[in-house]
């Protein structure tokens, strides 16, 4: 099986994993009970884990919540701004093209008598399709928006949003900043010493740590906008108050050594990820004649260099993937590809539904080798050209 799906989950690197299984095994102590060394140890474990990470990201490490992944993150950011009881804003704004765990997430706020604005995103065919209209965004703004939700990159077009024009705009308004960073992190540099973002989300999966851990981070202390969120879990107190529930070290210490890992190599990654994707693109270009380009142009300014999204001609991509099962890639977002309704990114840009049916996404990651691409373009042109003639 050749791997074209990393913006779906990316493989755990075994460097990690050899990083976290001392604090599965014999480090197995509760990092909450520090009268013995054993719980101390654990402790410390996820104190420097949590260094780590505020270096990286460029926030205090006090500031990071540990959470189950991006999925409670985006919860947890967006309705514990909107429902903290000191909360008098009643408005939400976020994009058309967000991830499922944030859209959900303002729709039951809808339902509870928020108001949530949905703003359009560039349309394809303008070189940043995917991209936050920013002149919708700046009229969406007002003196009720409590929170703006913008992801940095998106899971199915890999396009990147343009924060730091978007952050100076929000907080004119005096709103907060939540941004989905979870295809961002350990792919492209995310520092909020540079973007002014209140709050940030990520998995750890997504840059080849373990699953099932993810983070928030919360502009807090001293910073000029503190934010106040009403927690989603409580119980025993833990991480301030904000996320009860015994930490896991393992997880956290996982989650920091790929990050660290991850940013340290990101350079090399980069380049190495925009050369298979360009030679998978025109690899397959090639061979399928009328193969459209989804989202942006390929420039690696304005979209993640391991992203690929296409549209076939003639064919629906579930039938392109059952035709070449020994390449994994995806039709829509994986995350919801239990559900059978076309990409609400792609149609966000302006595709049919029949169009978006038939595309495809393909994440190329860093365990992803050069003879791996040439194999995957030879079985996907072979499996296109079945489907496409057993048409006629
Ligand atoms: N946001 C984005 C942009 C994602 O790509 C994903 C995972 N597909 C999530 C949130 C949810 O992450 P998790 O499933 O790890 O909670």
């Amino acid at each position: 099986m050749i791997y074209l799906d990393n913006h779906a989950t990316t493989p755990c690197d075994r460097r990690v994993l050899d990083r976290m299984l001392p604090w599965l095994t014999e480090k197995f102590g509760n990092p909450h009970s520090t009268s013995h060394e054993i719980g101390r140890e654990a402790a410390q474990a996820i104190d420097s884990s949590l260094n780590v990470m505020g270096a990286i990201l460029g926030v205090a490490a006090d500031s990071i919540l540990m959470t189950s992944g991006a999925t409670e993150s985006n919860n947890l950011a967006i309705d514990g701004v909107c429902r903290h009881p000191r909360q008098k804003r009643r408005n939400v704004i976020t994009t058309t093209i967000e991830h499922p765990a944030v859209l959900d997430v303002v729709d039951r706020l809808e339902k509870d008598g928020f108001r949530v604005t949905r703003v359009p995103v560039h349309q394809q065919g303008h070189e940043s399709a995917g991209q936050v209209d920013l002149a919708a965004l700046r009229d969406a703004l007002n003196e009720d928006t409590a929170l703006v939700s913008v992801h940095w990159a998106n899971n199915e077009i890999g396009v990147i949003q343009p924060l730091d024009q978007i952050a100076a705009m929000v907080h004119e308004a005096g709103a907060l900043l939540h941004s989905d960073a979870t295809q961002a992190v350990g792919r492209i540099p995310v520092s909020l010493a540079e973007v002014d973002v209140d709050l940030l989300s990520a998995s750890a999966h997504k840059f080849y740590g373990p699953k099932g851990v993810g983070f928030l981070t919360i502009a807090s202390g001293c910073h000029p906008r503190r934010v106040r969120l009403k927690p989603l879990i409580v119980g025993g107190g833990q991480q301030r108050n904000l996320r009860s529930g015994t930490m896991a070290p393992a997880n956290v210490v996982g989650c920091a050594a790929a990050m660290e890992l991850a940013c340290a190599e990101i350079e090399s990654t980069a380049r190495e990820a925009l050369s298979l994707r360009d030679r998978l693109w025109s690899g397959l270009n090639r061979s399928i004649d009328e193969l459209r380009l989804n989202g942006s142009s390929l420039e690696p300014s304005g979209r993640l260099v391991g992203n690929l999204n296409v549209m076939l001609p003639g064919i629906e991509g579930e039938a392109w993937m059952s035709a070449t099962p020994g390449v994994a890639f995806s039709s829509g977002s994986a995350c919801s590809s239990v559900d059978a309704k076309p990409s609400h990114v792609l149609t966000g840009i302006g595709l049919s539904e029949s169009e978006a049916r038939r595309s495809v996404r393909f994440g190329v990651g860093k365990f992803n080798t050069r003879d791996e691409i040439e194999l995957a373009i030879a079985a996907l042109v072979e499996g296109f050209q079945r489907v496409a003639g057993s048409l006629q």
